[in-house]
């Protein structure tokens, strides 16, 4: 009984060192550093460069719960492990995004991605056109991931936040605006690259490399407009929850993410 007993908790031990990852995505100013350290701040302090992806390790602070200890009390060691998650900071430069591109191709270790973006930039037309472009493509790398799953079962679901930063300002768009402002600059996004894609394989006509057309239409087909919602159906919620990572020298708010958070804990 003592051997069984122990490689039953070595083997509880080994599981929980499985500690969650958050990929965190979305335009180079959104604030992704400046969130990373106000995550991190809560354990270890690193420096950070933002030309390279960084993990850092982070708790959930109180008083929030992780959703898996909802039943259990503070001070048990299974609530408090529960609390940690490893942030993995891309850098969001374009010529740098491979890091998350390479993240989401193949997400296995990834709980969850927040995707954060300026609230205020989203209110001008080349921030948003920047913002929609780059979820366009991580929702597509989860849809592609969903779609090429061989098992029946389907791959492990990804939620996603989209972190709608810089609240503090007041020229930056409610989370509601920024959200109606994505799809509508999505719906954009996925005809344009139908329409590259068309006039790409017209060129190649008869080339076996031609692209699937469909399999690149992001969301539902037809005519429509692309909502959120539609990212359901492979396993994918989309949310969006206004915050603000710093104001002035003050620390701002981003309570709403931490509660979205402590959902996928
Ligand atoms: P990243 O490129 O996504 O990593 O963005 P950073 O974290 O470097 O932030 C870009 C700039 O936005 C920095 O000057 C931050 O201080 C600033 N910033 C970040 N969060 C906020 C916020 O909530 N409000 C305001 N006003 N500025 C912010």
């Amino acid at each position: 009984l003592p051997i069984l007993l122990h490689s039953f908790l070595y083997r509880k031990a080994a599981a929980s060192t499985n500690v969650p990852t958050f990929l965190l995505v979305g335009p180079s100013g959104g604030g992704k550093t400046a969130f990373t350290t106000l995550a991190e701040r809560n354990t270890t302090t690193q420096t950070h460069t933002s030309t390279a992806p960084l993990t850092v390790s982070a708790l959930l602070p109180s008083p929030h719960i992780p959703a898996s200890s909802h039943f259990r009390a503070p001070g048990d060691p299974q609530f408090e492990r529960s609390r940690r998650f490893l942030l993995l900071d891309t850098p969001g430069h374009g010529k740098l995004r491979h890091f998350a591109t390479s993240q989401l191709a193949d997400p296995k270790d990834v709980r969850a991605i927040l995707f954060v973006v300026d609230a205020a930039g989203i209110a001008e037309e080349a921030g948003l056109n920047e913002a929609a472009e780059y979820l366009h493509d991580v929702l597509l790398s989860l849809q592609h991931r969903y779609t090429r799953a061989k098992s029946s079962k389907g791959p492990k679901d990804i939620p996603v936040l989209v972190a709608a930063n810089k609240m503090d300002l007041f020229t930056a768009l409610p989370a509601n605006l920024v959200k109606i402002q994505l799809e509508k600059a999505i719906t954009e996004v996925r005809s344009r690259r139908a329409k590259a894609l068309r006039d790409a394989g017209a060129a190649l006509a008869g080339n076996e490399d031609e692209v699937d057309e469909e399999k690149e239409w992001l969301g539902e087909g037809g005519e429509g407009a692309f909502e959120f919602s539609q990212m359901r159906e492979i396993g994918t919620t989309v949310d969006v929850v206004g915050g603000n990572v710093v104001s002035g020298k003050d620390v701002g708010d981003v309570g709403a993410w931490w509660a979205w958070l402590a959902e996928q804990l």
